[in-house]
């Protein structure tokens, strides 16, 4: 299936917002650790809800801020959720970003680098529309080491990349990022699912099962622009 006709069906259904609420317990302190300036250009991969772009703009006063997502459904429920003159959303690939070379400050992307069909070459973009000293915050919870996200990719019908923590690292250096830092973190605020919304039959008890979002976390990594 393609990144459209998966992720449409998500917006349309409401998924975009509940992404939102929980990648939020992990990316609010990702985001707040971006070095976003008054005034700075960002761009959000894969946006869903947008929510990220509309707390740079709120919480670090960024200037242009973009959200980009391969889902027309789910651009345009972002744009539903604000009014705010200096936040847009577009339709776009990760293949082929809509920037110029270094017109951008910041990128962030949250549970969606890992459906890039050519994961490196979107590395080399980010790179190649990176203002020097930008940074890319790439969050992740699909990712070798977190063995309860491997089930994942039989739910979805778009491929999925599964790096570990050193092959993200690897990767950036070879796409011409530094790696700035790599850190994982926690979701201590996870709760336990209604019954109806997750069979627990792998699992011993409840808690057994959101434990594993506060033990792997969201896998971070940071590059910096040469
Ligand atoms: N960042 C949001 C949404 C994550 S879901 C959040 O944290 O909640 C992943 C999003 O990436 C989806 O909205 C999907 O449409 C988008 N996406 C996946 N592959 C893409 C691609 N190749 N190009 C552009 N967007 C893509």
């Amino acid at each position: 299936m393609s990144v459209r006709a998966e992720f449409d069906a998500w917006a349309t259904d409401g998924r975009d917002k509940g992404m939102e609420d929980r990648h939020w317990h992990t990316a609010k302190h990702a985001l707040a650790r971006m070095p976003v300036e008054s005034g700075d250009t960002v761009l959000d991969l894969g946006c869903g809800s947008g929510y990220a772009g509309r707390a740079l703009s709120d919480t670090k006063n960024a200037g242009r801020v973009y959200g980009l997502d391969g889902s027309p459904a789910m651009a345009k429920n972002a744009r539903s959720y604000t009014d705010a003159p200096n936040v847009g959303y577009v339709v776009g690939d990760f293949d082929d970003l809509p920037f110029a070379d270094d017109t951008v400050d910041h990128v962030w992307s949250m549970e969606a680098f890992y459906y890039a069909t050519d994961p490196e070459h979107t590395l080399e973009e980010i790179e190649r529309i990176l203002r020097p000293g930008g940074t890319f915050y790439c969050a992740v919870n699909y990712y070798e080491e977190n063995v309860h996200s491997h089930e994942w990719q039989e739910r979805i019908d778009v491929e999925m990349t599964r790096w570990s923590a050193e092959e993200y690292r690897a990767a950036f250096r070879e796409a011409g990022l530094y790696v700035a830092e790599q850190d994982s973190i926690p979701d201590h605020e996870i709760e336990i699912p209604a019954v109806e919304a997750f069979p627990t039959e792998d699992w011993e008890s409840r808690e057994a099962m959101v434990e594993r979002y506060r033990t792997y976390g969201t896998l971070l990594t940071v590059g910096v622009a040469p």
